[in-house]
């Protein structure tokens, strides 16, 4: 399996282009605009050919890669069901796998950080977005964000994948790069709440600056990243 995670560092995002072998199709998650260049030429050096680009959902803090790649590749673009993003090929729902061949990849509905947010699970190894980061959690104070749906995305799906299931997240602002499931369990501040009530009150305690980007960020991701302005 090929697997590269790939970083911006304007916004500590994770990419991650996935294929099962040389020659093989490809996946792309949560591709990064500024970046367009650098995946396609990854994906060209390892002979790959790029077939889907998807979002885990609408970011606010970076515009998104998906129209860009699609322009360029021509390969598929998607999101879940739930989005607000009008632009892309095709959507996936709960449960429904990604059509790739030779990977095994699962989108699980994980709402909570925004209203259309999806986990990707593979065999021994999860994208987990910005549902579940390491040693934290992803912020549930905007775009229709829901602690209560989050503390059920947590405890009801991403924390019941095998405790050595790799998590890899969608950012990470102090250098982690992939933890475990039991390592979260066990050692993430947020998830060591007793019941939902607690993580709510939790999750609505923090105070925090709105992303820098978000109001760009958001009516951009809306359209993939692509501007429609004539
Ligand atoms: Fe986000």
């Amino acid at each position: 399996m090929i697997f590269r995670q790939l970083f911006d560092n304007e916004s500590s995002t994770y990419s991650y282009l996935i294929a099962s072998r040389k020659g093989g199709e490809a996946l792309l998650v949560d591709p990064v605009l500024e970046h367009v260049d650098r995946y396609t030429q990854l994906a060209n050096e390892l002979e790959l050919k790029l077939v889907l680009a998807v979002d885990t959902h609408i970011h606010a803090d970076h515009i998104t890669g998906l129209g860009k790649l699609r322009e360029k590749t021509h390969c598929t673009t998607a999101m879940g069901a739930q989005t607000q993003a009008e632009c892309v090929t095709t959507y996936f729902s709960d449960g429904e796998y990604l059509k790739l061949d030779g990977i095994d990849i699962q989108a699980i509905y994980t709402p909570g950080h925004t209203d259309d947010s999806y986990s990707f699970v593979m065999p021994n190894r999860a994208l987990t977005g910005d549902t579940l980061l390491i040693r934290g959690t992803g912020r549930t104070d905007f775009q229709n964000g829901d602690a209560a749906a989050q503390y059920d995305s947590l405890f009801g799906k991403l924390l019941t994948l095998p405790e050595e299931t790799l998590v890899y997240p969608g950012h990470d602002y102090n250098g982690m790069t992939v933890s475990t499931i039991g390592e979260e369990r066990r050692y993430n501040p947020r998830l060591q709440v007793t019941n939902r009530q607690a993580y709510v009150e939790l999750m609505n305690g923090l105070d925090l600056d709105n992303p820098r980007m978000m109001d760009v960020a958001v009516p951009a991701n809306r359209r993939c990243g692509i501007d429609q302005a004539a």
